[in-house]
């Protein structure tokens, strides 16, 4: 067994565990490979490995790792999450080779990911990134802003809103890190009601997961647990 099979099989009975803790069922979890800095080849290992959902932070990146995926036509359909900060001006290239974005901020973004997106391809599904610790470095909206702009991308009909994503300032304390969460399954409770097509609360790294499950994610983001630390020195494709 490779590493990574080895890894990937250790978070998933980390998530299941977890899950099983607290009353959860872990089907509800999605594991997201972020597979930001990591070579296709160690992606092509965790494929084998039946993962199939990969985050990526790097427009240029991400979709030099689709393209290769795409030209090797695998035969397991993988999905592709955009989880890094997007300018406007890479919008294009997330609406024309994803599937999801996580980091949706601003209305003008969008409408720009509405109009790019092609009629070919299934609407993007998006998640509106909160900015829940309230730091000014942070990205994301303020829970303030939230209703207001989910029923904007609501309208949106090359867009499917599909719920919230949010990074918090690390904690190492598990009561810390889970209070924060548990604000954001509180707002994702208020969203659900407001739009019942909202389905998805993506919380969770390698060092925050068990706390992000407890509090209710559907999808945990893990990289360094799966592929190794990163090295960002490294070419990235
Ligand atoms: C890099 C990254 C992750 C994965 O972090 P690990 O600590 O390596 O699991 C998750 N989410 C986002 C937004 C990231 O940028």
């Amino acid at each position: 067994m490779s590493t990574i099979e080895q890894n990937l099989q250790q978070v998933t009975e980390r998530i299941s565990s977890t899950a099983r803790q607290c009353g959860r069922d872990p089907q509800e979890i999605t594991l997201l490979a972020v597979s930001k800095t990591k070579p296709v080849t160690v992606i092509e290992e965790a494929i084998r490995a039946g993962q199939t959902a990969f985050g990526e932070n790097y427009v240029q990146e991400g979709i030099e790792k689709i393209s290769y995926f795409q030209q090797k036509a695998v035969t397991t359909p993988l999905s592709w999450h955009f989880i890094g900060p997007l300018q406007s001006n890479k919008s294009r290239l997330v609406a024309e080779h994803f599937d999801w974005l996580h980091t949706l901020d601003r209305r003008q973004l969008a409408q720009r990911l509405n109009n790019q997106r092609p009629q070919a391809l299934a609407p993007l599904n998006v998640l509106i990134q909160i900015n829940i610790s309230g730091e000014d470095s942070k990205s994301g909206i303020l829970p303030a802003g939230l209703a207001e702009l989910a029923a904007q991308v609501a309208e949106l009909p090359r867009l499917r809103l599909r719920g919230l994503m949010a990074i918090p300032a690390p904690q190492a304390d598990y009561q810390r890190q889970l209070a924060v969460f548990q604000k954001m399954a509180a707002i994702f409770g208020d969203l659900r009601r407001r739009h019942p097509g909202v389905d998805t609360l993506s919380l969770g790294m390698t060092d925050d997961m068990p706390a992000a499950i407890v509090a209710g994610s559907t999808l945990v983001r893990i990289g360094t647990a799966i592929f190794g630390a990163r090295d960002y020195q490294a070419p990235t494709a």
